[in-house]
């Protein structure tokens, strides 16, 4: 349930720290697993109610690039503080990690390999879809097997999509989205506008349409307005979480803490806290983003059933990972860059949203600063990105060979994907890497970290479905664990 003043009580089962994808989705299982379980959920941000958010054309009143210091000129990394934190702003595209990502050094000799593998998250990756109910195309079984079915049919596609689908059925795909193409309960359907941070439908799943019953479970205390400021961690143990509400400090304990603040939140409180692990905070990283132009020859776009309609991994199948970052396109269904000017052919442009893969490099990251927000140093993207960014004006053309084209250009690279990943990355190795495969801090066992933090390596899917895999997973695995200990 809400509440709007720090407990009398302050000890629990489980403390939450965070309300986005990572906390969300370990709380629901977690709810599942021990019904009579004392949770208290802290919350930075404020409750805003989508009537809020509408009206004020913001997910929260907490600008992100307040959250954080950074040097002059570098790039900024955009995050939502409120509660349901990203599920607020996220424009609900939900791809999954293809096999391969989550082994880099193996597979290619660059980079780190996760400590799961694609298969063992297959079942949660399902789960996940069912929660947020995905709308896309069982043809993708192929790529992701264990995918097919989605829970619901996929958007459409738009005439330029069709063509690159009938050139190239197994590259070119309808982008499984979170947003619903058909009403279910109080969410409606998808109206294509592309104002997806707002969602004025309400067909996009976040915390507020999908949640709240977690939210609002019968002993789970959720504090809004209470930004977690300090772990006391005593002998690898956390003791207690200390919190900051109205201008008071309180603390309170539990058995079990999860920390879920964000990639660039997180480690700040864990270093602040006296962890002094090398690897803390380090790697930070996202994808190269780019928007491309193509100019189409008599078809037109902007017919399809949602603000990104296509997936192509033409670019990501023919990379050598071994020398420059693999890419993919979505193909956009809304005009950023604007439309063509010549009479009666405004709509033959297609705007393709280009990621490309980096290369976590330790350099990159978060420390502590003078103390009073995370400082955050992120210089540039690896050459192996810009390479693999090369690599894409070389053969984007020959991907694009479904389509009558008669031009592609760059228009600009983004200044941010949106993709905040790294800082608290997983491995097996406790020298090498912050937590291990369950997402348990491999020396203070009573901390699961959860949510994008955990990334060991980049990949080129947006990353909030696999953060809601693997927080199911990890609070299953926590209870198997204790089932049976052995
Ligand atoms: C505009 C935009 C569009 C996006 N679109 C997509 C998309 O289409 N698909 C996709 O997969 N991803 C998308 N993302 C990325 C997605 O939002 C993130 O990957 C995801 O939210 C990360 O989940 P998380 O749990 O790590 O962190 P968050 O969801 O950011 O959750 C962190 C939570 O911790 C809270 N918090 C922070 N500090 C503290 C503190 N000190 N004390 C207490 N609470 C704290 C925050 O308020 C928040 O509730 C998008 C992001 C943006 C900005």
């Amino acid at each position: 349930m809400l509440i709007n003043r720090p407990p009398q009580d302050s000890t629990y089962d489980l403390v939450v720290v965070g309300t986005g994808f990572g906390s969300l989705f370990y709380l629901k299982r977690y709810q599942e697993l021990y019904p009579g379980a004392r949770i208290l959920v802290l919350e930075r941000g404020k409750y805003h109610t989508r009537e809020w958010q509408l009206e004020q054309g913001q997910n929260s009143e907490i600008g992100y690039t307040d959250t954080y210091q950074m040097p002059e000129g570098q790039k900024r990394w955009s995050t939502t503080i409120a509660l349901g934190g990203g599920t607020l702003c996220w424009w609900g595209i939900t791809p999954r990690m293809s096999p391969e990502d989550f082994k880099m050094r193996s597979n290619f000799g660059v980079g780190v390999d996760w400590p799961i593998t694609y298969d063992e998250l297959v079942p949660y990756y399902r789960q996940a879809e069912q929660i947020m109910m995905i709308s896309g195309p069982n043809d993708l079984e192929g790529r992701f097997p264990g995918t097919a079915p989605y829970p619901a049919r996929p958007h459409h596609l738009s005439t330029p999509d069709e063509l690159l689908k009938a050139a190239s059925p197994n590259t070119h795909f309808a982008v499984p989205s979170a947003r619903l193409r058909e009403p279910v309960g109080s969410r409606g359907a998808c109206c294509s506008t592309s104002r997806c941070h707002l969602c004025p439908m309400d067909a996009k799943f976040n915390a507020l349409n999908a949640m709240m019953d977690v939210l609002g479970a019968e002993n789970t205390f959720v504090l809004t307005d209470a930004e977690v400021t300090h772990l006391d961690i005593q002998n690898d143990v956390v003791k207690s979480v200390t919190y900051s509400h109205d201008g008071q400090d309180f603390s309170a304990s539990g058995d079990l803490v999860v920390l879920g603040a964000n990639a660039i939140q997180s480690p700040y409180l864990l270093q602040k806290s006296g962890d002094t692990h090398p690897v803390l905070g380090r790697y930070l990283h996202e994808k190269l983003s780019a928007i491309f132009e193509v100019h189409l020859d008599g078809v037109d776009a902007f017919d399809g059933g949602q603000a990104s309609t296509g997936l192509n991994y033409g670019l990501y199948d023919s990379a050598d990972r071994s020398q420059y970052g693999a890419a993919t396109f979505y193909t956009e269904n809304h005009w950023g860059t604007g439309l063509r000017t010549e009479y009666g052919r405004w709509r033959q442009i297609l705007p393709l949203f280009v990621v490309i893969e980096d290369i976590p490099q330790e350099h990159n990251g978060v420390t502590v600063g003078d103390g009073s927000a995370p400082f955050v140093d992120h210089p540039d993207w690896s050459d192996y990105a810009y390479r693999g960014l090369d690599k894409v004006k070389e053969n984007l053309p020959d991907v694009l060979s479904g389509l009558p084209v008669e031009s592609v250009s760059m228009a600009y690279q983004l200044v941010t994907a949106s993709h905040v990943q790294g800082t608290m990355r997983m491995g097996e190795d406790p020298e090498t890497s912050i937590v291990d495969k369950d997402l348990i801090h491999h020396r203070v066992r009573n901390l699961t970290c959860v949510g994008t933090s955990v990334w060991s390596s980049c990949g080129v899917a947006n990353p909030s479905l696999t953060a809601a895999a693997l927080s199911l997973r990890a609070a299953n695995t926590a209870f198997a664990s204790q089932e049976d200990p052995s």
